[in-house]
């Protein structure tokens, strides 16, 4: 058993503002409405707004509350554990990724929940 420790020594590397904006409908810090984010958090959106490259006008705002509602607003460190952990979990497995350690956990709670039910019929039948 593998008690990962995700640590995650490498600050992520590729910056937002660095290549081309893989993101459609473009950025919503130069021209549309406010990025999701601002949207969610009911704030003004401004020119360098660090959410707008990763939360766009249109879906935006669902997703930054969807990561606001797991993570919190001030569960960052949760949020880039996770992040690392998943990745991580996906270099092992690139198709499952911390799926596959998921279905072998419940193999095993499986597994013993089994050899449990069958001891817990076994005991009486041995003490009496
Ligand atoms: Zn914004």
């Amino acid at each position: 058993m593998n008690t990962a420790n995700p640590s995650c020594a490498t600050s992520s590397g590729s910056a937002p503002g660095g290549g081309g904006s893989s993101s459609g409908s473009g950025g919503s810090s130069g021209g549309g409405g406010p990025c999701g984010a601002c949207k969610f958090l009911r704030r003004k959106c401004v020119a360098g707004c660090i959410f707008a490259p990763y939360f766009d006008s249109e879906q935006g705002a669902a997703h930054f509350a969807a990561v606001h509602k797991v993570f919190g607003a001030s569960n960052r460190l949760d949020a880039v554990v996770t992040i690392c952990y998943e990745a991580q979990a996906r270099l092992r497995d690139p198709v499952y990724g911390c799926v596959a350690h998921i279905f072998a956990l419940q193999q095993q709670v499986h597994i013993i929940l089994t050899y449990l039910l069958i001891l817990n019929t076994l005991i009486p039948q041995l003490t009496s």
